[in-house]
């Protein structure tokens, strides 16, 4: 089996030319500030419209969990929306949900046969994850997941749209 190729980038997940891009949503799957109003602005009313038929039919997203749709205009084909937790101390199980949003992720991605992933730095934002022990998880739980699956995925993105996050994701990364 090849390896995934694991990199970093800085810059706007919107603009990367990957299969999938991951979003940082809330609950209610309509939209919001940071990643996620960039990336319905980006991509069109479409993604919402899916995202409201997703709401219709499951009543949003739980904390952890991710749903697919398209992507609009975007140049990747499919956006998959994931809940990061709401950082509150560290002690009510934020790690363990935080992992499931890349787990999730990367499980829906290979089920719809995607080859390239992108994901932003989920909770880092107006969730106030603390970036280090964020960006930990993520790449932890990325090549964890990696090693386990057999998997069609070729290449994981981590988009890094802060300094702080891109030199964090670049020392992680490293060795
Ligand atoms: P959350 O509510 O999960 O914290 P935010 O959207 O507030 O979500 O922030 C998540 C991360 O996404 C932050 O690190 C933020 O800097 C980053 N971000 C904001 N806009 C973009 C964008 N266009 N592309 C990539 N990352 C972005």
């Amino acid at each position: 089996m090849e390896k995934t190729v694991i990199e970093v980038q800085q810059g706007d997940i919107t603009k990367v030319a990957v299969d999938a891009i991951v979003n940082a949503a809330n609950n209610s799957l309509l939209g919001g500030g940071g990643v996620d109003g960039a990336i319905h602005r980006a991509g069109g009313p479409d993604i919402l419209e899916e995202c409201r038929q997703i709401r219709a039919r499951q009543g949003g997203c739980p904390t952890g969990e991710a749903v697919i749709t398209t992507a609009g205009r975007l140049p990747a084909k499919y956006v998959i929306h994931t809940v990061g937790p709401i950082w509150d101390g560290g002690q009510k199980g934020e790690p363990g949900l935080l992992a499931s949003c890349y787990r999730n992720s990367l499980k829906l991605a290979q089920e719809h046969g995607v080859q390239s992933i992108a994901f932003p730095n989920i909770s880092t934002g107006v969730y106030g994850y603390p970036k280090d022990k964020a960006a930990k998880v993520a790449v932890e739980t990325v090549k964890s997941y990696l090693q386990e699956q057999a998997t069609s995925i070729k290449q994981v993105v981590f988009v890094c749209f802060d300094e702080e996050n891109y030199e964090l994701y670049q020392r992680l990364l490293q060795g």
